[in-house]
Formats: structure tokens, sequence, C-alpha cells
């Protein structure tokens, strides 16, 4: 049976498989993926030209999910100029002075542009409230805040797109040693990780309750399928070119009638 990517209604984690591909060979994913990946370029383009909307690409996703690498397959054609990427890590003291979406607000791009999220203030409800680092009431609130939030970004233009990488506790298991085996992924290798795989059940909870309560239509959450890296990939990239192209934009008019511009 087809496993939905955007979120519509109530959702069960448990019901959607992290190995999920819809029927396609890793060939016949990856020529699709190159082909969004052009796409996406050349809407990144016209976003820029225009320069009243912009996109925001929000990853989120437990450890080795692959948060990362699929900003790098997604973007590959973009030019660098037109990203802004922003990884949300433990608050700084200066973050921590103030509420918890002043650092988010300030990471939004301009329009014109992508932002990416390699996390983001979602981890305000998940590893704040995994690890108890607030007391409840005060995640719980949260939720409505971040609806709230996302409705301002989304009524001035902004497209928010969230995306919850999600991986089997098996395929991370095998990340993970990977990290310990592959000197080229040594330096990935962190013992938080492993502190955090310990709570997978509770985590699986929070993302569960965070997809449900702030899954919008005008910031919906998308579940994807992640275990196979190259299936990743092309949900991602196919939910990007769609939400692009809704926009419907075309290249602007000249400002000035060209025709009576003469260049000597
Ligand atoms: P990484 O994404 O591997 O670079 O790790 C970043 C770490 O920062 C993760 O363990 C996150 O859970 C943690 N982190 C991000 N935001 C917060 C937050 N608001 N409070 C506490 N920890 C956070
Ligand atoms: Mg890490």
């Amino acid at each position: 049976m087809a496993q939905p990517i955007k979120v519509t209604s109530k959702i069960r984690l448990s019901n959607f498989k992290p190995d999920y591909r819809a029927g396609m060979s890793k060939e016949e994913a990856r020529e699709q993926t190159t082909k969004l990946c052009f796409r996406i370029a050349e809407l990144q383009q016209l976003l820029y030209a225009n320069s009243n909307h912009s996109l925001i690409i929000l990853l989120q996703g437990m450890d080795t999910s692959g948060k990362d690498g699929a900003g790098k397959r997604v973007l590959e054609f973009v030019p660098p100029s037109g990203v802004e990427t922003t990884s949300f890590k433990v608050p700084s003291s200066e973050e921590l002075a103030h509420d918890y979406l002043w650092r988010a607000h300030k990471a939004v791009p301009r329009y014109g542009h992508f932002g990416v999220f390699n996390r983001s203030y979602y981890e305000d409800v998940l590893v704040v409230r995994v690890m108890d680092l607030v007391p409840k009431p005060v995640w719980k609130a949260r939720y409505e805040q971040i609806n709230s939030f996302e409705k301002l970004l989304s009524d001035n233009n902004y497209i928010v797109l969230k995306f919850f990488l999600h991986i089997s506790k098996e395929e991370q298991a095998a990340r993970l040693r990977a990290r310990i085996e592959d000197p080229t992924k040594n330096w990935k290798f962190e013992e938080s990780d492993l502190e955090m795989r310990k709570h997978w059940d509770d985590f699986q909870e929070a993302y569960e309750d965070a997809i449900n309560k702030c899954s919008t239509n005008y910031a919906p959450w998308h579940i994807i399928p992640a275990d196979h890296k190259w299936f990743r990939d092309y949900a991602i990239a196919g939910v990007v070119v769609d939400a692009l192209q809704k926009l419907k934009m075309k290249w602007p008019k000249p400002k000035i009638d060209l025709s009576k511009v003469k260049i000597k």
C-alpha cells in the first residue's frame, strides 16, 4: 500500500515504514532525483529574481537520520549564495538568555533565498521534553506557540516545509557502527548519540506528538522514509519542487521600457 509523505491527519509513527521505497529501485530513484534537483535550482533562480517569497526546509530526525546528507543532495545544483543554512545546536548562553524562538527567527532567510534548518525550534519540544530540560507545562505550551510562529511566517510569504527523517533503530545501529569503523566517519561519532539512543521510544513519542500537534495546512510535516538514502532524497526533492511550482513564478517584468534603452 502506498505510504503518504505529507501529514494531513492524525498519525501513528508505527504505521510508517522507514524502509518504504514506493516500489522504486535505487537507480530509478537516483535518476529522478537528479532531474528534480535541476528543477529545484531553476526554481530557486526564479525565487531570487522575484525576491518576494522564501522557502524554509526544516530537517528533523534522530542522529544519523541523514539531515546533512539530504540537504547536500537536494540542493546540489543551487548556488551557495542562494542558501542560508543554520544548524541548531545546544543553545549558547546568549540564546538561553532569550525566548526559544529568538534564534530561529534570526535564522529565517531573506526573501529570494532558501533557508535550511538542520534541527530547529522543534528541539524545544523534543530533546527538551525527553531529557526533562524544562518543566512539562513549559514545553506543553510550545506547540501552540510554534503554530503561531509558523502562521506568522506563512502569512509573510515563507513556505515552511518540515521533514521528519524516519529511520529504524536497526538502521541507526548500522550507521553508528560505520562511524566507529570507517576512519572517514570517525569524526561524526559522539558519545551523546548513544545516550540519546537509550531514549529511542521516548523520542519517537515526542516526534509523533510534535507532528500531530504542528502539522498545519500552512506548515505541513512530511514523514520521509529514510532507511534508504536514495529514497529519502527523492521524496524530499519531490516535495520541494511541488511547493515551489505552486507559486507559479514568472520572470519579473522590466521596471522601465527596455525598447527605449540604447547601449552605445
Ligand atoms: P548535531 O546535530 O549532531 O550537531 O547535535 C546537536 C545537538 O544539539 C543535538 O544533540 C541536539 O539535541 C542538541 N540541541 C539542539 N537544540 C537544542 C535545544 N534547544 N536544547 C537542548 N539541546 C539542543
Ligand atoms: Mg551528531
